[in-house]
Order: structure tokens, then sequence, then C-alpha cells
């Protein structure tokens, strides 16, 4: 559907990709295959201009976010520019390597909120996840200042085989590091994740057990810490809305300037994103093609396009129908009514029953190549 311009309400957020230099070298990152080189990303006036658009087009939160974007050499004046324009500014970072050299900086030009990434609660898990020895202590050093500077701090947790079973432990190190909030967040299967999704797909009994665990602490933590949790795809019923609704919420701008409807949407061929280089970003949202290709419900093939819940999901994700059905624009097989749902089910038992090979390799990333490592067994 593509709209008129005035019937598209603005976008509550910007996801602002600065790099995709990370020390880390996650089994399931969300940054894409190819990774952007330092040398083609945005410079920091570009930036400061892009943020000035997003707050006039309506944009109240910025998400500053990587790889590491603390990675940059002009976080801080990035930050201090959000601050100035009145958008609330959320950094989303793994605690390690420029992080902790830059917090104060950060705080005294008026950062709001801080998320911090965990890949573990206990270190060798953390690290052998990660695949950085040290990370785990630094993260602790990281989230202790965030707490003496008096900074709003969210702990985010990817869930998968190699730490489902440290989800209570994950809730402790929360408390611990004095966070409000913590996202207990299944792997999403696309990009790095699908390569490396038999690796990581866990059993559906120890997801069940994750989710009584999440229950149980959200009784007991009431008024101490909000959870939140995202289920795992492949074991749902119903699919997620994905990034809130294709072209309804979001704006992802990589590090070179590419304007994404949702992080993963480069893997869907044949659309155009345009550059933040070269449009406006009330024009992109607008009027390009990429936001408007999935945009409210026009698209939706049947089953969705009589179903009730059309405008609660939206069809799921794009990006996952394109990587399990072969076309972009089918029902998220996540969804029950869809033909491809009882095969992505049977596709996650069957991978989360198989043994990994002792020294079973993973494909991961960092800075910008491809290395490879080992999986938690
Ligand atoms: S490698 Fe890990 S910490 Fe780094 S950007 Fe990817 S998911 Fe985040
Ligand atoms: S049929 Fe489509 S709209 Fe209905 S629940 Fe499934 S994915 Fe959502």
């Amino acid at each position: 559907m593509t709209g008129e311009a005035s019937a598209i309400p603005a976008p509550i957020g910007l996801l602002a990709e600065l790099t995709h230099r990370c020390p880390l070298r996650c089994p399931y990152c969300s940054n894409p295959h190819e990774l952007e080189k330092r040398s083609a990303e945005l410079p920091t006036e570009t930036w400061l201009r892009v943020l000035g658009e997003a707050a006039e087009l309506g944009v109240l939160h910025v998400h500053l976010s990587g790889g590491e974007p603390t990675a940059r050499a002009d976080i801080v004046e990035i930050t201090a520019h959000c601050a100035r324009l009145g958008l609330y500014s959320n950094l989303i970072t793994s605690g390690v390597g420029a992080a902790l050299g830059k917090l104060d900086a950060l705080a005294e030009v008026g950062l709001d909120h801080v998320q911090l990434s965990v890949q573990g609660a206990e270190p060798a898990t953390a690290e052998r996840i990660g695949g950085m020895p040290g990370a785990h202590a630094q993260k602790l050093a990281f989230a202790e200042r965030v707490r003496e500077l008096g900074l709003a701090l969210t702990l985010n947790a990817v869930i998968h085989r190699g730490n489902i079973a440290e989800v209570e432990a994950m809730i402790d190190l929360a408390l611990a590091m004095g966070a409000r909030r913590l996202e207990i967040a299944h792997a999403q299967y696309y990009g790095w994740g699908l390569l490396n999704r038999a690796a990581l797909m866990p059993a559906r009994a120890d997801v069940v057990r994750s989710i009584a665990a999440v229950d149980a602490a959200r009784k007991c933590l009431a008024g101490r810490l909000v959870i939140d949790l995202v289920v795992p795809d492949y074991y749902a019923r119903y699919p997620k809305a994905c990034a809130g609704g294709w072209g309804r919420r979001l704006i992802n701008v990589t590090p070179s300037g590419r304007a994404l409807p949702c992080h993963a949407a480069e893997t869907i061929p044949d659309l155009a994103f345009w550059s933040v280089a070269e449009h406006a970003l009330r024009d992109i949202w607008h009027h390009s093609p990429a936001f408007n290709a999935f945009r409210g419900t026009g698209w939706m093939p049947e089953p969705c396009r009589s179903c009730d819940r059309r405008e609660q999901d939206w069809g799921g994700c794009r990006c996952q129908a394109l990587a399990l059905t072969g076309d972009a624009a089918a029902t998220d097989p996540a969804c029950a009514l869809s033909p491809f749902h009882a095969t992505m089910r049977a596709t996650a038992e069957a991978e989360a029953a198989a043994e990994l090979p002792p020294g079973y390799r993973y494909r991961g990333k960092r800075s910008g190549v491809r290395r490879e490592g080992l999986l938690p067994g």
C-alpha cells in the first residue's frame, strides 16, 4: 500500500546504526553478513542533519546502536545533539572496548538511557558466546559506572541453546547491576542467526522452562525489575509485529546511510533503499519504495488479508517469510495459519534435538571480517 503521506503517522523511533564495528562476535548478531566498512560510514555532519530531520519528522526516541556505537569518535557529539533536539537517547552497547571510557562524557551531555547486552550470566559462557576474553568483567565495571552516574539501565540478553540454562542467573545479574528493566529476548533467526540456527535453536522444553522462570520472577520482582520476554517464533502460535509493523514506527539507518524499515530488510532483494545522504528523512518515510512495499494491509495475501489480527501483528516478519518460504509477501510461517508453520516447527525440533559435534564451529563477525569460533555445547 502506498498511501497518502498525510495518512502515514510519524515514526516513533530512529535506530541509528552508527557503525558495524564491534569487539564482540555474537553468532546471532543482527548486523548483515556483509558488514559496512569504516570508510563507508556517514560523516558526523550527516548524522547531525539526520537527527534534526528525525526530530522535525516527529521521532521521539533515538537508539544509538551498531555494532558498538562507542567505537565512533563522534559518539559524544552525536549524543549531545540528541539532547539539544529534545530526542530521548538510548545507547545500545556491549559495554566493552571504548564504552566505559566514554560513559562519563555521554552522561554529561545528556544521555538518557543505557541498554547493555549480556551474552550469558556466567563469565565463561558469556565470553565463549561473545568471543572476547575478559568481556564479562568489562561489562560489570561498565554497569557499575552506569549506576554511579544515575543513568537508567536496561539489560538485554539474547537467549539460545548456549545460554538458556542461565535465564534465572541473568535475572539475578540484572538485579545486581541495578537494572530497572531486563529483556529476555529469544534469538531471531535471520542474518547471522539464520546462518547459525542449527547450533542456536533451543529445545522446546527448555523454552517452556525459561518462560516459566520469567513468569515467576515477574511476580516476585514486581516494582523492582520489569522483565520483557520475546518468545522464539519457531515455537510460537502467532508472529510478532516486526518492528511494530513495516513502516509504522521505526526507521533504521545503516552506517553508510541506507534507510530500512527493519534492520534485516536488506535480505529482501529488489527493494530500493534510499539513502539519507541523498534524501531527507521525511521524503524517505513517506515516499521511498522500500517503506511502502509492505506498509499497512493492502499488500497482504490470504489468510492475513481477512484475519482479525492483521492490524496487531501486520502479518509478522517479511524477512522471515522470505527466508523460510521464498516469498517476502507470504504469511510469516511463525503463524499457525501459514502452510509452512508445521515445517518451521519440525525444523526447530529436529535442530534442537541434534547433538552438536565437539568443537562445532559457527560463523561470526569481527570488525568487518568473518571469523570462526567455538559454540558452547
Ligand atoms: S557482535 Fe554482539 S555486541 Fe556486537 S553488535 Fe553484534 S550482537 Fe551486538
Ligand atoms: S494470518 Fe496473518 S494476520 Fe492473521 S495471525 Fe497469522 S500472520 Fe497474523
